[in-house]
Parts: structure tokens; sequence; C-alpha cells
């Protein structure tokens, strides 16, 4: 199975992609959580990628498509998160299924309102490890600045920092809010409440994507 999670910052695609892909074996592909490994590991692409993410910008379609291109024919099926984030990353993942006769099978869209995200997004910290994503008001880990599940260490990224914050959600709005319209013009783009808590959230997109779990 090939899906796609949409939807703007802090929606909770990451936390939902990790427990998607745990209960069904679909491999969860996140550009951002690559692009963060790639800056841990202090790569070429790292460096480059930092100077994007820090600001809240988007990188250029050519060095996301060329990332994320070889990890897209994976037999366990995809979990798209993250990708596509512009009408050009839309077309060129078209391209690529079309070729290799691996259509996308649904295109999830969840949707939580401004002033929700940007609470969410100012509370919300990351393990610098394994990404585990923490809320530090109602879901911190149990040792302050420690990953519950791998003892890495927990911090607030770069990017969700107030002033990124902001650019995230206009660059949001004027490039990735069109891949919606893009797939909507296709008539097959399942739309999730996502403001409920993490389990009913959960809950309503495995009833949307037919997993039953
Ligand atoms: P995320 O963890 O998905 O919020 O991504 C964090 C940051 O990585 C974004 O704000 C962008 O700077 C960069 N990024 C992630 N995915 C993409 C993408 N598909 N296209 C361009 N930049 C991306």
């Amino acid at each position: 199975m090939r899906i796609v999670l949409l939807g703007p910052p802090g929606a909770g695609k990451g936390t939902q992609a990790r427990r998607l892909s745990e209960s069904t074996g679909m491999n969860h592909l996140s550009t951002g959580d690559m692009l963060r490994a790639e800056v841990a590991a202090g790569s070429e692409l790292g460096l480059v990628a930092k100077g994007y993410m820090d600001k809240g910008e988007l990188l250029p379609d050519s060095t996301i498509i060329a990332m994320i291109q070889q990890h897209l024919a994976n037999p366990a099926g995809v979990l798209l998160d993250g990708f596509p984030r512009t009408v050009v990353q839309a077309e060129s993942l078209d391209e690529s299924l079309e070729t290799a006769n691996q259509p996308i099978d649904k295109i999830v869209h969840m949707s939580v309102d401004v002033d929700e995200l940007v609470k969410r997004l100012s509370s919300r910290a990351i393990c610098k490890d394994c990404q585990t994503p923490y809320n530090l008001v109602s879901d911190a880990p149990s040792k302050e600045g420690v990953c519950d599940k791998c003892g890495g260490e927990v911090i607030v990224r770069d990017d969700d920092k107030p002033e990124a914050v902001l650019n995230r959600m206009k660059v949001y709005e004027e490039l990735t809010a069109p891949v919606l319209d893009y797939y909507k013009s296709r008539g097959d783009v399942a739309e999730i409440i996502a403001t409920g808590s993490p389990d009913s959230v959960f809950e309503e997109l495995s009833q949307a994507i037919g997993s039953g779990k």
C-alpha cells in the first residue's frame, strides 16, 4: 500500500505515521526525519538542509526528489509524511509511481485549526536520536530532557521556535496547500479532523485507510 499523509506543520503527521508504520509494517518515509538525520551526521546535504530548515523554508524540489526517489519502491508499502510538499513534488511522485506501476492507494488530509497548531508547535519537543515526539505540556518525557524510548536527548527543534513557526505556516499556505487542491481535483482525498487525542485521531486514520487497527 502507498499512503500520502497531508496536513500543516503540527497536525500530527509524524506521530500518526509512526504508529501506523508500527501497526502495519509499512515503511514510514518522512523527508523531515531524513533531513534531520543528514544534519545530525554533518553530511554535505545536512549542511545545506540546516540553512533552509532553521528558517522554516523548503529545500529545492530537485534535492528532495533525488533524496526520496530510491525509497519509494518498497515492497512493504510506503507511508509518506512531509512529501510531497509542492505541486512539482506531487507531479514527480505521480510520474515515479506510474513508471513503477504502483499508484497511490490513499491520500489523507489531517486538518487542525491555526490557533491549535501554533499552541502545539510551541510546546513540541523531539528526541534527537530516535525522533520520538513529545508535548512538553501534555506528554513530557518522564525525566526532563531524556527520551523515554531510547535515552537520547529531547530537544525543541530550531524550526519549532516562534519565528520559524510563523514562516512555516506561510510557506504551507503558499506552496503546500495547493498540493491538497491538486489531489482534490482528482477527488480522492480522505479528510480527518485531527484535533482530538492521538488515540482518537489514530482510530479515524486507521478507518480512513481501511486498516481497521
Ligand atoms: P517536517 O519535519 O516534515 O516538518 O520538515 C522539517 C523541514 O524539513 C521543513 O520545514 C523543510 O525545511 C524541510 N523539508 C521536509 N520535507 C520537505 C519537502 N518535501 N520539500 C522541501 N523541504 C522539506
